[in-house]
């Protein structure tokens, strides 16, 4: 985030994280760190540590942590730059005009501060719109839809008018054409007049997490499609990576400790006029990783409440699988169809009231208690249909990286869909044994995952001294790293190592490139006290982590070796192979006795 030589770099270098955190935390020192109560969870023992020398915060309950500015955005609810203006104040440094950093950086910057100035122009803007005569068929369109107008004004609901150049006309004297250009909310025709995007269409405002508005929706009131445009990508906008709503339901998640995801606007806006303040949406069924990201940033648990009509039906599994991937705990709320079909949100809190809505939201099921619902209407009972309903699922459970809660879902289908416990055991092991690598484990599950050997590595190369840089040198060439949970995270710092020694900024932007869940390790780490290293030790670590992957090679050998035995895969070559398989098993078993001696 603050890149070397930029103002951000210098306020930091100022800046005594222990003394701005201390305005808000009550901090008391204890060893190299400080400790106090978490501002971002409920903790009666406070787990909430500030690391003076590396300048960083991390709660080893929650799992918040960065950097200075990170910690009073959160805390202020800011944006980067308004954090940085925000700890220069505190901490009495001044900030000249923006300077610093490259020519072109700084013209970058500046870039984007613009075009979040048109947005916000713009969105004031369409918010006139909506009060004049013309804006009348959206003022009605909304009220049919149910808004109170408070609702439309919390939202900044607006109008797009018909004429096609209201817009232009609007900003053209007060910003240079190519920013224009640039802002995605104007075309040009053949001939270079540049005209609305926005036309005879209720807009919603699409903002950051930060609040700032970044994009417009607009819908269409008459016949002219598409009945939904959207901003295109910009250089302050990526679909992605912006979830509608976050920015005023993040606060309300926190306190929930859950979030709604809808597919809509509409979906988002009614929920939250009902009362249901904890909403986001998704614009759309194929949820992002990013925004998976975004979210986990302020919640794990989430209930998915999709249309889920048989056209969404595929688009919908993807992004709860990769809820679930991504170590989410995943509920569905699948709302009852109506007569007129399918139902979103929006009409069914209209039509039974946010209580019924609440009650549902109560009882939605767990994500894989939901497939096994659906599975169960596949099975009508013949043996073909159970082994659809099975397959159906594997998939699934095998998202579950805990051996355990795999176990315990066997025993639930096997119950469920009535077929053999011990066959069913079989199937899923075998599914197990074919977990990729990028099957994703839940955070609380990576510390256990993660071998003394890793972590002291890891711990080595980020405390970078002389062994340090050894080892990621012999790890660049090695790459001992490739497959283990921790990958990402040695990824990262043998980019890093060789350089300088990462300091505390660099380690936020370390972090910022990481899941979450291996941030957290990574701050976790970096809150270790430093031991010192020697080769002999980092030697010994390396050899742990060749002795995993030569038994774990020898483990797949051996289960080849048995599948073959049993007939079960049956290549024509069978023999051969099967030499083939007992010389490498022999090959690893030589390896492996030489390094124990
Ligand atoms: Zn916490």
């Amino acid at each position: 985030m603050a890149e070397p030589g930029s103002v951000a770099e210098r306020v930091k270098q100022q800046a005594d994280i222990v003394r701005v955190v201390g305005e808000y935390v009550r901090l008391k020192k204890s060893g190299q760190n400080f400790l106090g109560l978490c501002p971002f969870h409920q903790e009666k023992t406070p787990s909430f540590a500030v690391h003076p020398g590396k300048q960083i915060y991390h709660c080893f309950g929650c799992g918040a942590g960065g950097d200075v500015f990170r910690f009073v955005m959160e805390m202020e609810k800011i944006s980067f730059p308004e954090a940085v203006r925000a700890v220069a104040e505190k901490c009495g440094v001044t900030i000249p005009e923006w300077r610093g950093g490259s020519a072109e950086g700084r013209g970058a910057g500046e870039q984007r501060r613009a075009l979040v100035e048109i947005h916000r122009q713009a969105a004031a803007f369409f918010v006139r719109q909506l009060a004049t005569g013309e804006g009348q068929a959206a003022r009605a369109y909304l009220e049919d839809r149910g808004l109170k107008p408070e609702t439309i004004a919390r939202f900044g609901l607006g109008w797009a008018p018909s004429s096609g150049e209201a817009l232009a006309r609007h900003l053209r004297g007060k910003f240079a054409a190519a920013l224009l250009d640039l802002s995605g909310l104007f075309s040009r025709d053949p001939a270079g007049h540049i005209f609305d995007r926005f036309r005879r269409r209720v807009i919603f405002p699409i903002a950051a997490e930060s609040g700032k508005v970044v994009a417009f929706g607009g819908r269409a009131i008459g016949e002219e499609p598409p009945k939904y445009l959207n901003s295109p990508e910009t250089r302050i906008y990526t679909k992605s990576r912006v979830l509608y709503n976050l920015d005023r339901a993040r606060e309300a998640i926190r306190k929930e400790g859950f979030a709604v995801l809808v597919e809509g606007y509409m979906d988002a806006i009614a929920l939250a006029e009902a009362g249901v303040e904890n909403v986001a949406a998704s614009c759309g069924t194929s949820l992002a990783e990013t925004q998976a990201r975004l979210l986990a940033r302020f919640t794990r648990n989430v209930v998915v409440n999709y249309d889920v009509d048989a056209a969404g039906q595929a688009a919908t599994d993807r992004s709860l699988a990769l809820l679930l991937g991504e170590g989410f705990d995943v509920r569905v709320l699948a709302l009852p169809a109506r007569s007129a079909g399918k139902t979103d949100p929006d009409q069914f809190v209209r039509e039974e009231g946010v209580g019924a809505y609440r009650e549902l939201l109560g009882r939605s099921p767990l994500y894989l208690d939901y497939l096994i619902a659906r599975a169960r209407q596949m099975d009508t009972g013949t043996i073909e249909e159970k082994l659809r309903g099975v397959n159906f699922l594997l998939p699934y459970v095998r998202l579950l990286s805990s051996p355990l809660a795999r176990s315990e879902w066997a025993s639930r289908v096997a119950s469920e869909l009535k077929v053999d416990q011990a066959a069913l055991r079989e199937l899923l092991q075998r599914a197990a044994a074919e977990r990729k690598v990028e099957v994703k484990a839940r955070p609380e599950l990576l510390a256990a995952a993660v071998t003394p050997a890793e972590r002291r590595l890891l711990k080595m190369l980020l405390d970078a001294d002389a062994t340090g840089e050894r080892l990621a040198e012999q790890m660049r060439q090695t790459e001992l790293h490739r497959g283990l949970e921790t990958e990402p995270i040695f990824a990262v710092l043998l980019d890093a190592v060789g350089g300088e020694r990462p300091d505390a900024g660099e380690l936020t932007a370390l972090g910022e490139r990481l899941h979450e869940r291996h941030r957290r390790l990574l701050f976790e780490l970096a809150f270790e006290p430093a031991a010192e290293a020697n080769w002999e030790e980092a030697e010994s670590c390396l050899s742990a982590l060749k002795r995993r992957r030569l038994e774990a090679e020898l483990r797949s050998v051996q289960t080849e070796i048995e599948a073959l035995k049993a007939g079960r895969v049956g290549p024509s070559n069978a023999r051969a192979e099967l030499a083939r398989l007992l010389e490498r098993k022999q090959t690893l078993r030589v390896s492996l006795e030489r390094m124990e001696g």
